[in-house]
């Protein structure tokens, strides 16, 4: 399976926590281009699960975005993106720039993500965090048809997410 992304563009992860969404990016997109609410927090806080430093590290994330979006380089925001005014506050800056916004749900079986959560070496969130982001992710895929997306990929299962490919289309 090939999933095809347009540079530039804003690439939106959407997903719980342990749902694939960093293992997916690293190997589908160039390095420059992922920028990680995790990462932010672990430069911030020497910690990527620090939640006090996430203030801190969604505006860094935010300036980060801003300016590579301003000089038209593709995009991938590597964060849960289960808050319904996180997404739009993304998709309002890449339309700030006229950049496509582009959204790739991970929207697998709760089994599957409290699996993948244990998976996380040494960075399980608790289980009941899993549970909660597995409703909001839930309400997530209702509101996602309706926002806009230049396009929107739906990942149903961890095969489907392993078999998918990302091809980058200039
Ligand atoms: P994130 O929290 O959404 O960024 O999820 P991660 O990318 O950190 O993945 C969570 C855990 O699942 C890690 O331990 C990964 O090694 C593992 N994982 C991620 N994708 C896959 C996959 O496609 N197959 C399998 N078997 N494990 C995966
Ligand atoms: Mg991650």
């Amino acid at each position: 399976m090939q999933l095809t992304v347009p540079d530039p563009s804003l690439v939106l992860l959407i997903g719980p926590s342990g749902s694939g969404k960093s293992t997916f990016a690293a190997r589908s997109f160039p390095p420059t281009a992922v920028l990680s609410s995790d990462e932010m927090r672990r430069l911030l806080a020497d910690d990527p699960s620090d939640q006090s430093a996430s203030a801190d590290a969604f505006r860094v994330l935010a300036l980060l975005v801003d300016g590579r979006l301003s000089r038209r380089l593709l995009t991938v925001v590597d964060a849960t993106n289960l808050r319904a005014a996180s997404r739009r506050r993304w998709r309002a800056m890449a339309r700030r720039y006229g950049v496509p916004a582009i959204a790739i749900c991970f929207d697998l079986s709760l089994a599957s993500y409290l699996e993948l959560n244990r998976r996380r070496a040494g960075r399980s969130v608790e289980e009941w965090v899993v549970r909660e982001q597995f409703e909001r992710m839930a309400a997530a895929l209702t509101d996602i048809a309706d926002e806009g997306y230049a396009a929107l990929h739906l990942l149903r299962d961890p095969a489907e997410v392993a078999a998918t490919t990302v091809s980058i289309a200039r």
